[in-house]
């Protein structure tokens, strides 16, 4: 009576010990029985709500950031603490090199582990990655086939990995490990299964995201920055060097008698021609500076915490590569070559207001035209 009291009371664990042979006995094993369906039921039931809990709080994430990096570090973050994990890591495929890497995790601080590389169809997670198929290992000391390198850390004894995105392919994986054995269950593949969904369709709406800025800013034709966002963050570099006092120059040049080039060759290939120019210019600056197409076939180059000796080598060394490229019919052109017209202004030699440099450039770029084009003439 006093065990079936605390059975009634919530304490699924206690059973009634049976001695005798009679009714009683028989009540007291249909009381036991019970129990322990109830406690079944009732792990299932906690396993449910621990997974849907965990899906909330992974897909609330989904919300909070579009950055993929930054949200990459949330995803192992918040999988970690939700599921009580302590190492966590989500593996992204390189379409490039067909190479699973680690794109984040945590956990791994003690370790000292930096990156984590295989290739598809190799090892524990590119096999996982190629099949498709979510892998448990209940104790990494009793699987064999498993290779030393790809247990990440001595104290790991238990691992579950599944993989994620397209039904065919897997785009990434989503791997815990915990450091005794036994600690995941076949049931748990099916929550980390769940959970490694949302980290897809989070990092799908994150590349989304990044596109379409993308799009906003730049020119569909030559992939440059576009002259809206120019125009926008021109004013922010402009300010921030002007407060900081630092160098600021501007680069703007204009292609030479492209009228012509489009007369004689048609606006298909004057089109190319401006995809060429794009990409030699995109090669021929550095990281800091940021290529624009600011009109039809003018571009401008925004050079931070550059003095105006220094932008006016670069534009020289731009205006000599174009001028030197083998552009189809360049020959037929006036000048017997594809070329441009710079000027160069810059800060505070040339003022210290944005329109200033932008007015200073174009009368530069003007008097190079005059003065027979395919030049770089300084403010
Ligand atoms: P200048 O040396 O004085 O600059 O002569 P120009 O012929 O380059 O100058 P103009 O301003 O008369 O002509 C610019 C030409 O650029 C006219 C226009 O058809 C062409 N153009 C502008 N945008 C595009 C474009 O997106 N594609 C093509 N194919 N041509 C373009
Ligand atoms: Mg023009
Ligand atoms: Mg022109």
């Amino acid at each position: 009576a006093r065990i079936a009291g605390a059975i009634a009371g919530g304490d699924l664990s206690q059973r009634i010990t049976v001695k005798s042979k009679d009714e009683i006995a028989e009540l007291a094993n249909t009381m036991n029985k019970m129990a322990s369906s109830l406690d079944e039921a009732k792990k299932e039931l906690d396993r449910r709500l621990l997974e849907l809990y965990t899906l909330y709080n992974v897909s609330k994430v989904l919300n909070t950031t579009f950055e993929t990096e930054q949200l990459l570090l949330k995803l192992v973050s918040d999988i970690s603490k939700n599921l009580d994990i302590t190492r966590v890591m989500i593996m992204l495929l390189d379409e490039r090199t067909q190479e699973l890497y680690s794109a984040s995790f945590t956990g791994f601080e003690n370790e000292g582990l930096k990156e984590v590389r295989r290739k598809t169809g190799e090892g524990l997670y590119g096999l996982i990655a190629q099949t498709g198929t979510g892998r448990l290992i209940k104790d990494v000391d009793s699987e064999l086939n498993l290779a030393k390198v790809d247990i990440l850390s001595p104290d790991i004894r238990s691992i579950i990995a599944v993989p994620f995105g397209r039904r065919d392919k897997a785009l990434g994986l989503l791997c815990a490990f915990k450091d005794r054995p036994g600690m995941f269950e076949y049931h748990d593949l099916e929550l980390f299964r769940a959970v490694a969904e949302h980290v897809a369709v989070a990092l799908e709406n994150a590349k989304l995201y990044q596109e379409t800025k993308m799009q906003a800013v730049t020119d569909g034709l030559t992939g440059l920055y576009n002259h809206r966002f120019f125009t926008t963050h021109y004013a922010v570099e402009v300010e921030r060097s002007a407060r900081y006092g630092r160098g600021l120059s501007l680069i703007m040049f204009d292609i030479d008698h492209f009228k012509h080039y489009n007369d004689a060759h048609g606006h298909p290939a004057g089109d190319e021609l401006l995809r060429t120019l794009a990409e030699i210019l995109r090669k021929n600056v550095r990281e800091s500076d940021i290529p624009c197409r600011y009109g039809g076939e003018e571009f401008a180059v925004i050079l931070p915490e550059t003095g105006k000796e220094a932008a006016m080598a670069l534009g020289e060394r731009i205006r000599k590569t174009i001028a030197d490229y083998p552009f189809p019919h360049r020959e037929a052109q006036p000048l017997g070559a594809l070329t441009i017209s710079t000027g160069v202004s810059a800060l505070p030699a040339d003022g210290m207001a944005a329109d200033e440099l932008i007015s200073k450039a174009d009368d530069a770029l003007y008097r190079a035209k005059e003065e027979g084009r395919n030049r770089v003439v300084a403010a």
